[in-house]
């Protein structure tokens, strides 16, 4: 796998306004310091203990972006240091980031996720628990966290056609939010969407930050 090779190729093809955030999952420090050594700044991981052990071997002036199941017990593993949590899929990990936020005297930026694929695998709020979130400010009680917009991730499948209209569920949703008052609003500009497979439909329909893992760094062993 030739990572800066992939790296260019793939921010080639990116508009102005998409941002590049490469999935390290899996992949060993050394090979994200390769992805970060070609110019690469921005990562994202989704396992807690796997961040945990990689952020401190790793430049300083990297961004985490987190993206897995996160468990409300392991949010202050990385509280101090995490630079967006992307996969926030209930009430109760809303507090207790904003907990852990004000224990590290810091203000967490988050997306919320909202369930779009037809699978029950993926996690995230329903699109109506996302407008009634929003519509209901429940922001104002948490003064250590900046929701920055939404994440959602499209079914599997090969078929375009759905992708394009799941992708483009969170878009409409996105642009309903965006025209309400709530706390934060002004902040509310990220819409997380598109991976390996999917992000050329992702961009499309007005994704700003593609999640690109195996395009990046080739297939994971698990
Ligand atoms: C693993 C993962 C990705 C990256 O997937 P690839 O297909 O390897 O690009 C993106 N988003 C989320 C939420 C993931 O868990």
């Amino acid at each position: 796998m030739d990572i800066k090779e992939n790296l260019s190729k793939i921010k080639s093809t990116l508009p102005e306004g998409v941002r590049l955030i490469a999935v390290s999952k899996f992949h060993p420090a050394e090979t994200v310091k390769e992805a970060y050594d070609a110019g690469q700044r921005i990562f994202a991981e989704s396992r807690v203990q796997e961040l945990a052990a990689k952020q401190p071997a790793l430049p300083g002036d990297i961004e985490w972006h987190f993206i897995g199941t996160l468990q409300t017990n392991k949010v202050r593993h990385i509280a101090p240091f995490i630079s967006m949590i992307q996969s926030v899929d209930s009430i109760k990990l809303l507090r207790e980031i904003n907990r852990q936020a004000e224990n590290c005297g810091r203000t967490i930026r988050l997306l919320i996720e909202v369930h779009i694929a037809g699978e029950d695998t993926k996690h995230g709020f329903s699109t109506g628990e996302c407008r009634a979130l929003f519509a209901g400010d429940v922001f104002k009680q948490f003064a250590c966290i900046q929701v920055c917009g939404l994440m959602g991730m499209a079914t599997f499948t090969g078929d375009t056609e759905q992708i394009r209209r799941e992708f483009g569920t969170l878009r409409t949703l996105f642009n309903e939010i965006k025209s309400m008052p709530f706390t934060g609003h002004p902040l509310f500009t990220e819409l997380s969407m598109g991976m390996s497979d999917d992000y050329r439909t992702a961009i499309g329909e007005g994704s700003t930050m593609v999640r690109i893992g195996t395009g990046i760094f080739g297939v994971r062993q698990y």
